[in-house]
């Protein structure tokens, strides 16, 4: 068994995942001179999302100036909105500048951890049979990283390729084929305008359609780069009104759900400037409330639909065949089918055996839904702060921003380790009982619970989405609030 060496007082730590969760937490910790750490990352490479999505046009959907690290500003981003490999040559680059790529153990998953209450210690098992002994384990393994790909008869009879946009098949040539691509979420807008040119048909499945509004994209010239060098509050007062705009949307997809109708008016003035033909625009109107499933931005979706070569089903898929895509109206031949499916989004965590205090599974804590203290602490798995966790996902606004909170929190209570206050700690569970009935509470009045999406699990239950505004996040998790964490004494950090 090999033990993380840990300097007196000073934690070990595991992170699991290497992308912008963990990366930024590595950041974190060495910045504050935690040095006894090491990322497991299954992949081959670092960037989490943004190494898995190399489909055709993808890129952030929240401007670049506020998705990205607050502690590494890029003052040369190419656009507002970036593609998927100027976002992956960002973190790149920000984790070799603060040193901490050589801290990445690639290709080796993390298969489960055990804490040990004799020892106070995590126990961390990886897919090459190796344990490695830590005192703090921070997963960081995304809410967006497994494929979700819906189980559909006859699927594997499928004659030619089929693939999901999340593992993009560079190698199948799609020039002069029919394709058929299943979905219409935020990947799906991004990657039909990039292939509708080059393909002979699209045919897209919509289950239900997508509120989508226009995306204020813009390229960075010469003279944005320079000004955002020599005057960098310009950026930064670009990034505070993004951020701004941001808790706006926030409002109405929770508390104040009338500014919702600023969405609708907006998305529908798109469709009917774009989309000329009634019978099409019909199709396109979604039926639940605006920020039930997330709002999309692109400028030319509608624009792509009205092709001559691009056709919009809405009728159920019933099945697969050797050819195509059955529907209630028939088959719908196709050479290559896309999953634009999304992601296994609720199943946090998973599949990882995690077992805290006396053994209990992390699955039996979860089995009516993931929950976790501020989206970090769960009863009973001491030491275990997961980044990006359960109700820390946002419909609105950067996902880097509310990372950054978590980074600080942790690392506060490291400080606290360090010193010599604390040791082995955990959740107290009144507390993150009270906690949990606070964020369902408040969920139950959102936007979210009028339709079904990929924020809810199989019960209904929303464990993805914050129910606040992220101001009210931060206020949360700037100064941690000891009393709410039992110390066990466990740990020998010390
Ligand atoms: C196409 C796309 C566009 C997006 N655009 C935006 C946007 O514009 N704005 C926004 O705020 N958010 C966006 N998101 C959400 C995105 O998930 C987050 O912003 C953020 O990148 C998540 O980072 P992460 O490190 O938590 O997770 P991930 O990026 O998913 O990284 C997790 C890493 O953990 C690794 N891993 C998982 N399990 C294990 C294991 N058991 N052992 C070892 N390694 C493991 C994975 O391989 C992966 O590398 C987007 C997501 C997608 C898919």
């Amino acid at each position: 068994m090999h033990e993380l060496k840990a300097s007196p007082h000073r934690p070990s730590v595991a992170i699991i995942g290497a992308g912008f969760g963990g990366l930024g937490m590595a950041i974190m910790l060495e910045r504050a001179g935690f040095t006894d750490y090491m990322i497991f990352e299954r992949g081959s490479d670092i960037g989490g999302v943004w190494r898995d999505n190399t489909y055709p046009g993808a890129g952030c959907d929240i401007p670049s100036p506020l998705y990205s690290y607050s502690f590494a500003p890029n003052r040369a981003w190419p656009r507002r909105y970036s593609r998927q490999p100027d976002i992956l040559d960002y973190l790149r680059q920000t984790a070799k500048d603060a040193g901490v790529l050589d801290r990445v153990r690639l290709n080796t998953e993390v298969t489960g951890a055990e804490f040990d209450s004799g020892t106070g210690k995590w126990r961390v098992e990886t897919s090459d049979g190796e344990t490695v002994e830590v005192d703090v384990l921070i997963p960081a393994v995304g809410q967006l990283s497994r494929p979700s790909i819906p189980e559909i008869p006859g699927a594997e009879t499928f004659a030619g390729p089929a693939f999901h946009s999340a593992r993009w098949r560079h190698d199948v040539d799609l020039a002069g084929k029919r394709v058929a691509v299943i979905g219409t979420g935020g990947s799906v807008i991004q990657f039909v305008p990039q292939i509708q040119p080059e393909v002979a048909r699209v045919t897209v499945f919509q289950r239900s359609a997508p509120y989508v509004i226009p995306k204020p994209d813009r390229t960075y010239r010469r003279w944005h780069h320079r000004m955002f060098k020599a005057l960098p509050f310009t950026q930064q007062a670009g990034r505070a009104s993004i951020w701004t705009a941001g808790e706006v949307l926030t409002l109405a997809l929770t508390s104040v759900q009338a500014l919702g109708k600023i969405v609708e008016v907006t998305f529908r003035t798109q469709l009917w400037l774009q989309v000329r033909d009634k019978a099409l625009r019909a199709k396109l109107i979604p039926d639940y409330r605006p920020g039930c499933k997330r709002v999309l931005f692109s400028n030319n979706w509608f624009p792509t639909l009205m092709k001559s070569n691009v056709d919009v089903v809405t009728d159920r898929i019933t099945g697969i065949t050797p050819g195509g895509v059955r529907t209630e109206s028939g088959v719908h031949d196709a050479d290559v089918i896309i999953y634009g499916t999304g992601f296994k989004a609720s199943e946090m965590l998973a599949p990882m055996r995690i077992r805290g205090l006396g053994g209990r599974e992390l699955a039996d804590e979860w089995a009516e839904g993931a929950h976790a203290y501020l989206g970090m602490s769960v009863p009973d798995f001491p030491n275990m702060f997961v980044i990006y966790g359960p109700n820390t996902n946002l419909g609105g606004n950067s996902i880097i921003y509310m990372m950054e909170h978590q980074f600080r929190y942790v690392l506060q209570i490291l400080a606290e380790m360090a010193a010599g206050r604390m040791s082995c700690v955990d959740v107290r569970r009144e507390v993150a009982d009270e906690f949990d009935h606070e964020v369902q509470d408040r969920l139950r009045t959102s936007v979210w619970t009028t339709c079904q999406s990929w924020y809810r699990d199989e019960s209904g239950r929303i464990s993805t989405n914050w129910p606040g505004l992220v101001w009210e996040y931060h206020r949360r998790t700037e100064n941690v609030d000891l009393s709410a964490y039992r110390d066990l004494g466990l740990a020998k950090t010390a």
